[in-house]
C-alpha cells in the first residue's frame, strides 16, 4: 500500500488527520497534508482502513492509494 497526499489539489481541511492522525502530518506553515510515509506496507489492518476512510472523506480527493 502506497499514499500519497497531492499538493495542488490538497487544501488543509484536516480530514484526513483527524481520521487517520498516525498516517498524515499537516504542515505548521499552511496546513497541508501529506502523508508520514508514502510506503507504507506494514501498516495494521485497521490503520489502513483508516486511510482508506480518509481518502473517501478528503474533499479536495486529494489522497492517492495505491496497492501493491
Ligand atoms: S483531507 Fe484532503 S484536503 Fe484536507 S488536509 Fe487531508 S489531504 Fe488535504
Amino acid at each position: 500500500m502506497k499514499v500519497w497526499v497531492d499538493p495542488e489539489r490538497c487544501q488543509g481541511h484536516t480530514l484526513c488527520s483527524i481520521i487517520a492522525p498516525d498516517s498524515f502530518r499537516l504542515s505548521d506553515i499552511d496546513g497541508t497534508s501529506s502523508a508520514v510515509s508514502e510506503v507504507v506496507p506494514a501498516l495494521p489492518a485497521d490503520q489502513q482502513d483508516q486511510v482508506r476512510e480518509a481518502a473517501r472523506s478528503c474533499p479536495e480527493q486529494a489522497i492517492v492509494i495505491t496497492d501493491g
